[in-house]
């Protein structure tokens, strides 16, 4: 490592949907000035990683894209993973941000200097010295390796679905499918005709509604094309109709219609009666995210299929062997247990005033100002971090909001002179408690579930309890007397002071 910092005004973590979203935005108020560290070889963030057959978002894609960078040209209304990296791809070549972009360098460490007002971010091979650091990682970019007995003494291939092995040719294979979440429900249909047999192991049955994908017809690509106005209004009626979707979620009582739904596309799709029987959720719907699928019920009912419900015991050798004492064999096993949400690897490497890091500060339960900074952590701004995920929508569109809030706040401080800016802890506070109370009475707190929305405390700290509109009304334009804006090489203020 050299031991000259490369100067920079702004670092940003990660290339993925947000990170690129933040540099296009730069880009365009006309700055300059930034960095985008990339742990891997390429951008995409988890659009690279999940590479797993069947990988497909579940929003419509002319809403799960930038609102200053549409597509006319999705093939599909939920489009699949290679075209959202390829459109992720496109936006970095077309707003000119790749030749911002550093892969390879994983972050160990951003430390805030009260004395130099500046961020010091360091890689295995680099030092960066930065007014701002934009945190986005993403929240589901760390796999979750579950912690079952004896995984490691398993004699052939483990993979987790954000981590395909592309190299094992599952044709003919025993297939042991450990989850039954959002990824695990794409992949199985696409394998199941390979393989020869296919254990699914299903801890909680998961809520499943219908998908309806449809082939975009060119016509309508054409048109897009030809009158961008058409594709704005067909995104803005799917952004009213998605808000409207919010509703049950808030008002648990009202999910019962949904559910029906649900329960009778199960009815339509699986003819044996026991196998239903495992297969209906015991919470309500809504608790843990709902999936959208046409063939993952098929696939389950196929005759080289089987739903194991019993808890698993432990990994061996050949194998994988239930509570009850059952051994099932298997050529190989397929992680899909999702993602470590709420305690971002990032956290403990963040370090704020005084010596403190982000995973200090939160002690097992992220929270931020606006969901977007921090009491302690000067000009810093987290992407996609507490409180801002989504059941209903997309999750760009909290994103975008987010950037607007980063941007207007380093106007601001330019404007005043200032060389740091953070929000108090009492607004800090204020803001937490709201979204605690108004997550209190929701479906996600209250559905009688356990989910990856609540962290180890018991807490909700990933998800926002509201709708979009809500979310832009508060966090688009910052509060300015929230924040605290520190002169230009002046020793900080307090909330006191
Ligand atoms: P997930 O939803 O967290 O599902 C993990 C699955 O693994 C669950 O069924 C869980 O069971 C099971 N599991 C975890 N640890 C286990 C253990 N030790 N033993 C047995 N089962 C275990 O993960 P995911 O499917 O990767 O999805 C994560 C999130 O990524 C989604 O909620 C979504 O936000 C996003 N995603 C989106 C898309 C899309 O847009 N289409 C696709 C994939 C992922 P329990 O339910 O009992 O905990």
């Amino acid at each position: 490592m050299t031991d000259t910092p490369r100067v920079v005004r702004i670092v940003i973590i990660g290339a993925g949907f947000s990170g690129i979203g933040m540099a296009i935005r730069l880009r365009q108020t006309g700055s300059d000035d930034f960095v985008i560290l990339e742990r891997a070889g390429a951008a995409g963030g988890t659009w690279r990683d999940n590479s797993y057959p069947g990988c497909a978002c579940d929003v419509q894609s002319s809403l799960y894209s930038f609102s200053f960078a549409p597509n006319p040209d999705w093939s599909h209304s939920y489009a699949a993973q290679p075209e959202i990296r390829e459109y992720l791809e496109r936006c970095a070549t077309e707003y000119d941000i790749s030749r911002h972009i550093e892969p390879g360098q994983n972050v160990t460490s951003a430390t805030w200097s009260d004395n130099t007002q500046r961020w010091t971010v360091t890689t295995a091979s680099q030092r960066w010295q930065a007014e701002f650091v934009v945190m986005a990682s993403g929240p589901l970019s760390e796999p979750v390796l579950p912690g079952i007995p004896g995984l490691e003494s398993f004699r052939g291939p483990v993979f987790h679905s954000a981590r395909w092995d592309h190299t094992i040719d599952l044709t003919g294979q025993r297939v042991a499918v450990i989850g039954t979440g959002a990824s695990a429900i794409q992949f199985v249909p696409r394998i199941q005709p390979r393989v020869t047999q296919l254990d699914v192991y299903q801890r909680t049955a998961p809520w499943i509604l219908p998908r309806w994908d449809r082939a975009v017809p060119q016509w309508r690509k054409t048109m897009y094309r030809k009158f961008p106005a058409t594709q704005r209004l067909q995104r803005s009626a799917l952004f009213m109709l998605r808000e409207a979707l919010l509703f049950p979620f808030r008002h648990p009582g009202a999910a019962g219609v949904i559910e029906s739904v649900a329960l009778r596309r199960l009815r339509s799709q699986i003819a044996d009666s026991a196998l239903r029987a495992v297969l209906v959720p015991d919470y309500r719907i809504g608790c843990k995210r709902i999936l959208v699928s046409d063939d993952y019920y098929p696939a389950i009912a196929a005759p080289n299929v089987s739903l194991v419900t019993d808890a698993i015991d432990r990994v061996t050798a050949g194998g994988i062997r239930t509570i009850a004492g059952h051994e099932r064999d298997a050529d190989v096993i397929i992680l899909g247990t999702g993602f470590r949400a709420t305690d971002p690897p990032l956290a403990p490497c963040i370090v704020g005033r005084g010596g403190v890091s982000l995973a200090d500060a939160w002690r097992g339960s992220p929270t931020a100002y606006m969901s977007t900074t921090a009491a302690g952590f000067p000009n810093l701004f987290m992407l996609l971090g507490p409180n801002t995920g989504v059941g209903h929508t997309s999750v760009v569109l909290i994103a975008e909001a987010q950037i607007e809030h980063a941007l207007r706040l380093c106007r601001a401080m330019d404007s005043r002179g200032a060389g740091a800016v953070e929000p108090s802890a009492a607004a800090q506070r204020r803001y937490i408690d709201w979204i605690d109370t108004r997550l209190a009475t929701t479906v996600w707190n209250r559905g009688g579930c356990s989910s990856w929305y609540l962290d180890r405390t018991g807490r909700n700290s990933t998800l926002w309890p509201d709708g979009i509109r809500a979310f832009r009304q508060r966090v688009s334009v910052p509060q300015l007397a929230d924040y605290v804006f520190t002169p230009r090489d002046a020793l900080p203020r307090t909330d006191s002071q």
